[in-house]
């Protein structure tokens, strides 16, 4: 039977629910347990593919292409499991169901209502993925704060959930904040009690407290937090502030959060986590032999969550190569033809990000333009790529009014065009291609060696391609289309044969980079970077 863990959040947001999840669940995996994380997220966008990456951050592509929630690249990153559709639930998809099926007839005479018909919707999202018989432990993580209007119904249905899966199958863990008083020099309890209350109040009892907080939190405390929150003395852990996400699974061990979550769950305790690989890898992150600077092209660089699995890749591969990548966000609405040269001083290679629209192409175009003449490494990612062969077509191959179609509609050198399967879809929500796809890399290329096969399956988001009509053009150039995708035709990658590192691709790399497995595309990227640095000394 399969054991639920609800992980709920007080006192504030971003207390990194996620990552604790992500952690507890890489232990119970090294434990010798087969886990799975989901999230369910209470807003009521069915999806977060239709919000801008500034009010959520980057939209995490799965492989049954689903966009989904960002906390998914981090369980993904930590598990090294792949996540699905099943694994992010929205508000907007729940409703979404039961309007369906009101307008089908199913509850024909019944009143709909949010209790049964919205939380029954919820209890079997829940539950959904348990029906794959592949996983031994579900940890469900509920967006938002307790005490948040939107998150009642989620709260409800783990109330009855907990009561139809009986004793020690489920637990609830609430992350919570203990926060520092610098003037009275004292950590506080008080929020948290509330919170706590906020959550018996919807008929739950934590089984676990996690606090996050900023300094070590003492016995006195633990005791205090007991007391009031009705939980025992061992089970109040402390999730102190950490120099990497990458610490948080070493940190919970420590408290042995694993531990007391398998005994409240009756489950066997299995072996002690060693966490070889993990540790090898944060002792690379922590020790780095050299630093290698990397700018970041992209237009929403204000927020760093909205290219968060980019960031993460730089770290994974950084770590391969022994070295601290230090990533330069560069604006590419502030970039001109006067300033490029300043602007990529001291780097040692670029990343042109993905994007959607015509706001900060220029920037990007002259970026590309600037690293491909200086033999600086260059890697682009779906509007990165694109606007690579954009770049090529006009400057080089001298295409006059080469453009994307995203662009520029009404081009009459379309090298980056509106997908056929696009042009008839009027509905944004859910319709880009999405998912993973097949592509095959062309042998004695650059990208074949970086990934040492020829078949290759990698995620996409986007609407454009490039323009099969302009492919002889392109295969004739040093800008070369060398990955293909078997059944539709579609070039995946573009490489520069005559250049140190130029290389574009169409699908999204980032998201399939973990601690485990580092993305090879990455891990050649940042090694190609720290050679064109180490030419230049
Ligand atoms: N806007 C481009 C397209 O739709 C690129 C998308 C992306 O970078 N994810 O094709």
């Amino acid at each position: 039977m399969t054991k639920y863990i609800f992980v709920t959040g007080g006192v504030t947001s971003s207390l990194g629910k996620g990552i604790i999840s992500a952690s507890l669940a890489k232990l119970l995996q090294e434990r010798g347990f087969t886990v799975t994380i989901q999230k369910l997220d209470p807003y009521i966008n069915v999806d977060p593919g239709t919000l801008n990456p500034y009010e959520h951050g980057e939209c995490y592509v799965t492989e049954d292409g689903a966009e989904t929630d960002l906390d998914l690249g981090h369980y993904e990153r930590f598990l090294n499991i792949p996540t699905s559709q099943a694994n992010n639930v929205t508000t907007g998809r729940i409703y979404q169901t039961v309007i369906e099926k009101e307008r089908r007839g199913d509850f024909l005479g019944k009143t709909v209502q949010v209790i049964p018909h919205i939380t029954d919707e919820i209890k079997q999202r829940i539950q959904l993925i348990s029906k794959e018989n592949k996983y031994e432990i579900i940890i469900t993580e509920i967006g938002g704060t307790v005490g948040d209007i939107e998150s009642l119904p989620y709260l409800e249905a783990i109330r009855q959930l907990r009561w139809d899966l009986g004793e020690h199958n489920s637990l609830v863990i609430h992350l919570t904040l203990i926060p520092y008083l610098s003037a009275a020099k004292e950590l506080k309890t008080k929020p948290t009690q509330h919170s706590v209350k906020e959550l018996q109040k919807a008929g739950i009892q934590p089984d676990i407290l996690v606090c996050r907080t900023e300094h070590t939190i003492s016995d006195d405390i633990r005791k205090k937090l007991a007391l009031f929150c009705n939980v025992s003395k061992k089970d109040v852990m402390e999730a102190i502030d950490a120099p990497t996400i990458y610490d948080v699974p070493v940190l919970m061990q420590k408290e042995k959060l694993d531990k007391r979550v398998l005994k409240k769950l009756s489950l066997r305790l299995g072996k002690d986590p060693k966490l070889v690989q993990w540790k090898q890898f944060l002792q690379k992150l922590k020790c780095p032999k050299k630093t290698v600077t990397i700018g970041l092209v992209g237009k929403y660089n204000e927020l760093q969550d909205a290219y968060k699995s980019i960031y993460e890749s730089f770290i994974h591969s950084g770590a391969v190569n022994e070295c601290k990548v230090k990533v330069i966000p560069l604006h590419s609405g502030d970039i001109s033809k006067k300033n490029i040269a300043k602007k990529l001083k001291g780097l040692s290679g670029i990343l042109v990000a993905p994007g959607f629209g015509e706001r900060g192409i220029k920037g990007k175009l002259i970026a590309i333009q600037y690293v491909r003449e200086k033999n600086i490494p260059f890697f682009g990612i779906c509007l990165g790529m694109q606007c690579a062969v954009v770049e090529y077509a006009k400057n080089v191959l001298k295409i006059k009014n080469a453009a994307s179609a995203e662009v520029h509609p009404k081009t009459p050198h379309p090298v980056i065009d509106l997908m056929q399967k696009q042009k008839k879809i009027i509905n944004l929500g859910g319709t880009m291609r999405l998912g993973a796809f097949k592509c095959h890399i062309l042998p004695q290329t650059k990208s074949q060696n970086i990934y040492k096969k020829n078949a290759i399956s990698e995620r996409h988001r986007h609407r454009y391609e490039f323009n099969n009509k302009y492919l002889n053009t392109f295969s004739a150039s040093h800008l070369k289309p060398v990955g293909i995708n078997p059944e539709s035709e579609l070039v995946e990658i573009v490489e520069h044969t005559q250049h140190p590192w130029f290389i574009g691709v169409q699908f999204h790399p980032e998201l399939k980079s973990t601690v485990e497995n580092p993305h090879p595309l990455f891990v050649s990227f940042v090694k190609a970077c720290l050679d064109y640095q180490a030419r230049k000394k």
